[in-house]
């Protein structure tokens, strides 16, 4: 009896089977997935443009210019008046000078690939107001590129520029370097300060940017051994002094020196 009911549920199963399989072969065939077809066209290859050309980059010398305040109020030799600041960048704008940034400028001397044509970088130190108010727009006005070094302890006070003005002049174009944290002289702290004078400003510069920072400009040009080690560390591509003259990779990418721009000096006698 057991077994004849064991074979009744095989024959069951059978059954059973064979019917699936029969509605199965029955059934429409089962639709492919279709493959997802990307209607994004293809993206171009960038390619850089020839803008400039190929200079050894042992001679190449880019001056950058050192500005501090763009003021009316010249009390003393950091303070360049408004109407002659215009002059100097219509000086340049005439003269087909190709102003570029520190972001540019850190691959150009490295390389000496693709340089345009009388390249220049202006430069502010310290972050004062009258470079949102007086400077920026005479910049914008001849289309200029600038880079500011930010005290970020002093952002907001004493005379300097706030976040929001930062802020904008960093969304148009003009990029934020650092001045450090506090503008202590650098070669009095040791080397873990100075560390963290240069860690934490450019932390602060990225936040409020969302641009990386490349460029560190050196209190009142105070610099030592374990300034340029510091500022290597801290990821920072280029460190900049207040000594006289054009820069070149041979000065070393951490000490770097610049034009000083004085009131009453022409454009001119400045880069000769
Ligand atoms: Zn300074």
């Amino acid at each position: 009896m057991k077994k004849i009911l064991q074979i009744g549920i095989a024959i069951l199963c059978c059954f059973l089977i064979t019917g699936c399989t029969q509605d199965e072969a029955s059934a429409p065939p089962k639709k492919e997935p279709v493959p997802k077809i990307n209607t994004t066209p293809k993206q171009e290859e960038i390619v850089p443009t020839k803008t400039g050309t190929d200079v050894n980059p042992e001679t190449l010398k880019i001056p950058v210019l050192m500005y501090h305040s763009i003021n009316t109020n010249v009390k003393n030799n950091l303070i360049t008046p408004p109407d002659e600041f215009d002059a100097q960048m219509k000086w340049l704008k005439d003269n087909n000078y190709h102003t570029i940034t520190l972001a540019e400028l850190d691959e150009l001397l490295l390389t000496g690939k693709n340089v345009p044509d009388k390249p220049i970088v202006i430069t502010f130190d310290d972050g004062y107001q009258d470079n949102y108010t007086n400077a920026y727009p005479i910049l914008k006005k001849y289309d200029l590129k600038a880079n500011i070094f930010v005290i970020t302890d002093k952002i907001a006070k004493n005379n300097h520029f706030d976040e929001a003005a930062l802020k904008e002049m960093s969304d148009y174009g003009i990029e934020m370097d650092s001045h450090t944290v506090h503008h202590q002289e650098l070669n009095t702290l040791t080397y873990t300060e100075q560390l963290k004078e240069l860690k934490d400003s450019k932390a602060v510069l990225e936040k409020l940017t969302g641009k990386p920072v490349n460029s560190i400009c050196y209190p009142v040009g105070r610099h030592n051994e374990d300034t340029e080690r510091a500022a290597k560390a801290a990821g920072y591509a280029m460190g900049f002094t207040t000594a006289a003259g054009k820069a070149n990779k041979n000065d070393g990418m951490y000490t770097l020196p610049r034009v000083r721009m004085v009131p009453g000096i022409s454009m001119q006698a400045a880069l000769q």
